[in-house]
């Protein structure tokens, strides 16, 4: 990936039926990027695409590709192409003849012989590991083998973009982990710029040079794999990628919250003087340990072997915890938790507040805090 922009999206907005499906939406995507945009179904992933392919025009905002303006120019004149969920391959056609088939609309203008056409169809084949297919009837191969050729007829015009639709969510789980890691193979070695949609988060990490998680039509966070995982900036993101606990706390100072009933020191600052916030806390760094060692403690609602680890439910001042222990616990045993202070993340309300999880409420925490403030008088 370079610091070259290619593509560039400034308040792009799009209304069907009077519904806002993009409320907007500002995004750059740089040369030799593989750039995801994540989030639910219906949070307007597509429609974002078919922006940049041209085939729905924004109602407001500018769509620019090499810092010009776009909006007016018809998919075909654009840099790029698209791979779509169903191949939508040419089923009259063999694998060779599908692939070739951009170079054959342009064979007698470009006067293109008939051995750049097979030296390419070559190349391609190769690239998808299908040498040998050529001559093969397109509706006999395996989903994954169209789709290596939905991804190699895309590719042999050498766009400068490639956008792809959740182009594997048509596979099985074992075919489609195969299919990530050629992808991003394919991407490395030849440079061209992806943007993929996807509504898998563990699909999008392990793919992605940056990820943009969308909900209800806004761009909610972009970065890379690890910023999002390890930072997300709101409640949604935190709840999207991954598990969270996401409690109700309120900020005491810089680097105090008290939720649960307790207070915990943090890293986080620059909130206001007792500002509601959400805090999210990772299943997996949330720590088992003796009663009397625990910051809080708690009865085990269950427990349940997910292979790697086990995931307990503990109930703890009216919020149900999720842990992920490699531990084991027994269902009904009281146990303490513990939790580090880099292990708290404090996020501000968002409009997604309160959407997740069991909460204990906000005001169990100001119902303490106006205590203390009486005690205090
Ligand atoms: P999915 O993962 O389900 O494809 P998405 O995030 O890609 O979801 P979009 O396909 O962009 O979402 O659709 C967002 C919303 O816009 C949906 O409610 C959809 O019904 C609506 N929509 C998309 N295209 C049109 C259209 N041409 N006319 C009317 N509504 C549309």
């Amino acid at each position: 990936m370079n610091e070259k922009k290619i593509i560039e999206l400034k308040g792009v907005s799009k209304t069907f039926d009077d519904e806002i499906i993009l409320d907007n939406i500002d995004l750059k995507v740089y040369e030799k990027e593989f750039m995801t945009l994540l989030g639910p179904s219906g949070c307007g992933k597509t429609t974002t695409l078919r922006i940049i392919a041209g085939f729905v025009t924004p109602d407001n905002g500018e769509v620019l590709f090499d810092d010009v303006k776009i909006n007016d120019v018809p998919p075909h004149k654009r840099h790029v192409n698209t791979v779509f969920q169903k191949y939508a391959l040419f089923p009259h056609l063999n694998v060779y003849e599908n692939i070739a088939f951009a170079l054959r609309l342009k064979q007698k203008k470009e006067k293109l012989s008939e051995e750049e056409i097979y030296e390419r169809v070559e190349e391609m084949l190769t690239m998808v590991n299908l040498r040998g297919f050529e001559k093969k009837d397109v509706n006999l191969l395996s989903g994954g083998q169209q789709q290596r050729v939905a991804i190699a007829r895309a590719l042999i015009n050498k766009p400068r973009v490639l956008l792809l639709d959740e182009p594997l969510g048509a596979l099985d789980l074992k075919l489609r982990k195969d299919m990530q890691n050629e992808l991003k193979n394919i991407q490395r070695r030849t440079g061209i710029t992806f943007i993929y949609v996807t509504h898998d988060q563990e699909e999008a990490l392990s793919m992605s040079d940056t990820v943009v998680v969308m909900a209800n039509g806004k761009i909610q966070q972009i970065g890379s794999p690890t910023d999002i995982y390890n930072e997300p900036e709101n409640a949604f993101v935190a709840d999207f990628i991954g598990e969270s606990n996401i409690i109700d706390g309120v900020m005491l100072d810089d680097f105090k919250v008290r939720f649960s009933g307790h207070e915990f020191e943090c890293l986080d600052k620059g909130f206001g003087k007792n500002e509601p916030v959400d805090v999210v806390v990772r299943p997996e760094d949330v720590d088992v340990v003796p009663v009397d060692k625990g910051m809080l403690c708690g009865v085990v609602d269950s427990v349940t072997f997910k292979g790697v680890h086990y995931e307990i439910i503990v109930t703890i001042n009216k919020f149900k915890w999720m842990i992920q222990s490699t531990d084991y616990v027994a269902p009904s045993q009281k146990i303490g938790i513990y939790v580090e202070p880099d292990a708290i993340h404090i996020m501000k309300k968002s409009e997604f507040s309160g959407m997740f999880g069991d909460y204990s409420s906000f005001s169990d925490e100001l119902e303490h805090l106006s205590d203390v403030t009486e005690e205090e008088e």
